[in-house]
């Protein structure tokens, strides 16, 4: 019998943790959970505990890990390590009991645990695209050094992995690739008169119309920025220049994306709007295994439409090309002031419109500069942080 692949899920109480295990459970033959992280739902990670018995759990606090501790006592699970705080993160990630890392923390907080599993040599799956995007050639070059795999979850990237040749060097023109096609949903606010988006709420920004997902990715997707990230993200994935580039909007999402080559053929991989498939893809690849999703019935789907993205619109998705353009520190910097952006509209100090106005100043204000190790890019995810902290009103 095959050995059990040993997991470590960071983020598990999440969207992208949750579906993980959900592909997990249908397979426990292939697959055990070393260790599972979450920052602050302790009551749902103690649930996961009874159901997957991880070896160890990572919490945001000490207080956090208490209050763990008494639920895992309740149910005779006390066994299980209990660790805290970011150090811990890495700690499990780079592990020699773990041979996956599932790198699913949402925004720049997932870096270093995700960084720490690439230079481990982990198989890692990556949802968490803000850590590539900050650390772009970084975290590649950890990757290429440690010899681990990189597999895409983001569904668009997942797509373009999987219409791309087994034999994919990150050489574009060595295998006739022309574009990079990656399809957008266009969010919640595609169609809505552009000069009533000042008024919209959380809730109906959060509301996208396919997918189910975190909050912070929800705005992103509202706004756009998802895409901009995802375009940065194909970069550093594929190794495509910003021109070899597009975004395509495809409002019913069962495209995922698709690879244009130069003899005219496009590749695409479809299916239905569900993250299990890209999951349960990066899990077993090369093999493919039961995710849990219904196959696609196209005569259901009827018919697919797309459309050019309005960049007057979608502000964010122009700001994203050129921060991705510009290099250097300026994708960490367009990243950094989204988040703190995408908060303060969450917790309503701000409106919609100020995300990209915010991101925007941000970018005009930094200095960019070259960012060639972690320390480096922290320090300008500080300072891009505080910068548009300072431009909320309080
Ligand atoms: P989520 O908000 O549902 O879950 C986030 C997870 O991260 C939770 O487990 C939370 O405990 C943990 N977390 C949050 N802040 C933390 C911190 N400071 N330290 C440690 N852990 C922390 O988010 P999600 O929708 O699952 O997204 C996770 C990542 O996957 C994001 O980077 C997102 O862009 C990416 N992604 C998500 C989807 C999706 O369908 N949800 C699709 C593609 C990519
Ligand atoms: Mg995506």
């Amino acid at each position: 019998m095959q050995k059990k692949q040993q997991l470590c899920i960071l983020g598990a109480t999440g969207s992208i943790g949750v579906s993980t295990l959900d592909v997990v459970a249908r397979h426990p033959e292939r697959y055990g959970i070393f260790a599972l992280t979450a920052h602050s739902q302790v009551k749902k990670l103690a649930e996961q505990c009874q159901q997957f018995s991880p070896r160890v759990v990572v919490v945001g606090s000490a207080a956090a890990a208490d209050e763990l501790a008494g639920l895992l006592k309740q149910k005779q699970l006390a066994h299980i390590q209990i660790m805290h705080g970011p150090e811990a993160l890495c700690a499990v990630a780079a592990a020699s009991e773990c041979d996956s890392v599932m790198a699913a923390i949402v925004g720049a907080a997932g870096l270093p645990a995700s960084l720490a599993a690439a230079k481990a040599g982990k198989k890692v799956l990556l949802a968490n695209k803000e850590a590539l995007v900050m650390s772009g050639q970084l975290f590649i070059d950890a990757i290429h050094a440690s010899g681990s795999a990189l597999l895409p979850i983001d569904s668009e990237h997942n797509a373009i992995f999987q219409c791309l040749p087994r034999n994919y060097d990150r050489h574009p023109e060595r295998h006739g690739i022309y574009k990079i096609l990656l399809t957008a949903s266009g969010g919640p606010f595609l169609h809505r008169d552009v000069a009533t988006l000042t008024d919209v709420t959380p809730e109906q920004a959060v509301a996208h119309p396919n997918w189910v997902m975190g909050r912070k990715i929800s705005v992103d997707s509202a706004t756009m920025m998802n895409k901009g990230l995802e375009v940065i993200e194909a970069h550093w994935l594929f190794a495509t220049p910003a021109d070899q580039i597009d975004v395509v909007i495809h409002p019913q999402s069962v495209i995922h994306s698709m690879v244009s080559y130069t003899d005219g053929s496009v590749m695409a991989q479809l299916g239905n709007p569900d993250m299990r498939t890209p999951i349960a893809y990066g899990l077993a690849y090369p093999e493919r295994i039961d995710s849990g999703v219904a196959p696609l019935d196209l005569l259901k789907v009827a018919s697919l439409h797309f459309e050019a993205p309005n960049l007057e619109r979608f502000p964010c998705l122009r700001l994203a090309y050129e921060a991705l353009r510009t290099g250097q520190s300026a994708p960490t910097i367009l990243n950094a002031s989204n988040e703190v952006a995408v908060q303060a509209f969450l917790d309503k100090r701000i409106g919609f419109r100020m995300i990209n106005q915010i991101i925007e100043r941000s970018l005009n204000k930094m200095r960019v500069t070259e960012t060639p190790d972690l320390e480096s890019i922290l320090a300008s995810d500080a300072e891009a942080r505080a910068i548009a902290e300072a431009m909320i009103p309080s």
